[in-house]
């Protein structure tokens, strides 16, 4: 632990540990990846032919994707006013123009789950279906909405530990196929995201505890019944890949917008991040499709950088916050995890540019600006990218990486993508509390 404590001294770590607004750079991208198993493109192929078999049958689950036909995706749309709003009373210094990813208004589950949960759930279906000869390769999935997919994949059941976001997207797909869902949920999680689920007849059982005790406990739960499948958020490759499929349909939405990314033209993509499944899943793919002309960075509350000092230690799922003298307490719930992912971390040192920590006060300033400015809501959590194009050209590290990356003459053509993973379904009277926090 020795050079743990020399990391932590530093100045980062120190800020850290203060629970200061810092932002990290990633001294290993671009080394080789010493993951276990590096994962690759055809991955990531698989898991968008499999989304698009299972199109038809979302489509006739979930009218709401009729127009999509069946694909869940979210519009990416311009912030010019939330632009100027952070260039004058947020003091960014931003060249380029800003985006907002607005996976916030996903169908079906209303966040980036709707990516990776509802993917995983796709997955494991299938296989039941098809090693239990309920659906024969080639036959259409729509198949599957009928009675007699529903009373089988009644005998089955799936559980999952979740700060609350996770836990709606399994547990809305989940029931709609049929299976019992359990969800175990952290202390954190917001009681409108328990009712909801009991509503769609999920069973939701709680905990006093952090995101990683209720993980753990679920993990042993699910792990007594042999007819129970545990969607395992600090493990899962099929969470990570259903996120990562984010990145093809991104950059077609940019190429019909006319914006360009290559070398002369940097993409900067900020993203919330949690226990790192969806900010990693999809920094994963747009690094396939980008390269070296994407630049990703990740934006965690300074009570819970869990990637962050797992990234920094090297440690991964071998550190977590407590351990930092942290609480792990956050208004942004959906990112109160204490714990990384370590296989997340493992695959993000190559890629990921750097990681930005927020102040929880700062999560609502960004959010009324952007109802202000934009009319757009979303959940506080989301609001943490915002701070990524509010630093990048202030920071001191921040300008040092577009320096020695040699991208300061191309920041008038860069482009910023905020990444909002979460909103659609948070109730009106929440909505109201959240503008009025901290004023
Ligand atoms: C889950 C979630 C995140 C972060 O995703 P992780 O996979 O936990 O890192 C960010 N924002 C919202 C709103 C979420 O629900």
């Amino acid at each position: 632990m020795d050079d743990v404590q020399t990391v932590l001294s530093g100045s980062i770590g120190q800020a850290v540990q203060n629970a200061r607004e810092t932002v990290w750079i990633n001294p290993l991208k671009g080394r080789p990846s010493a993951a276990a198993a590096p994962l690759t493109q055809s991955d990531i192929d698989d898991a968008e032919a499999r989304l698009e078999r299972f199109a038809p049958l979302i489509r006739r689950l979930f009218p709401e994707t009729e127009e999509a036909g069946g694909l869940i995706e979210s519009p990416l749309v311009p912030l010019d006013g939330m632009k100027r709003r952070l260039e004058g009373d947020l003091g960014a210094e931003l060249k380029g123009r800003l985006f907002l990813k607005m996976d916030s208004d996903l169908a079906v589950a209303g966040s980036v789950k709707a990516r990776g949960g509802i993917y995983e759930v796709l997955h494991h279906a299938e296989d039941l279906a098809i090693s239990e000869g309920l659906l024969r390769p080639g036959e259409p999935y729509d198949r599957l909405a009928g009675a007699e997919a529903r009373d089988f994949f009644r005998r089955y059941s799936i559980e999952v530990g979740s700060t609350g976001n996770l836990g709606l997207s399994i547990g809305i797909m989940g029931t709609a196929l049929g299976f019992r869902v359990t969800v175990h949920m952290s202390a954190d999680a917001k009681p409108w995201k328990k009712d909801l689920l009991r509503r769609h007849g999920a069973a939701v059982r709680e905990y006093r505890y952090d995101y990683s005790e209720a993980v753990r406990q679920g993990r042993a739960h699910s792990l007594a019944d042999p007819r129970s499948y545990f969607v395992d958020d600090e493990n899962s490759v099929d969470l990570f890949l259903g996120y990562a499929t984010a990145a093809g349909r991104l950059a077609r939405q940019l190429a019909e917008q006319g914006v360009a990314v290559d070398e002369d033209h940097p993409l900067f993509v900020y993203i919330p991040c949690g226990v790192g499944g969806a900010p990693g899943g999809i920094t994963f793919g747009l690094s396939r499709f980008f390269g070296g002309n994407v630049h990703c960075f990740f934006a965690e509350p300074v009570q819970a950088p869990c990637m962050l000092l797992g990234m920094l230690t090297g440690l991964h799922e071998r550190i977590c916050v407590q351990d930092a003298g942290l609480t792990g307490r956050t208004r942004a719930d959906g990112l109160a995890v204490g714990r990384p992912s370590g296989f997340v971390g493992r695959q993000m040192e190559p890629l990921l540019a750097g990681i930005f920590t927020v102040d929880d006060s700062r999560l609502f300033e960004y959010l009324r600006s952007l109802r202000e400015s934009e009319g757009i809501y979303i959940e506080p959590s989301s609001c943490a990218a915002f701070q990524g194009p509010a630093r990048l050209g202030v920071c001191p590290e921040t300008r040092e990486y577009i320096q020695s990356s040699g991208l300061r003459d191309k920041m008038p053509r860069a482009t910023h993508i905020v990444w909002a993973t979460g909103g659609r379904l948070v109730p009106p009277e929440e909505r109201e509390r959240d503008l009025q926090t901290g004023l």
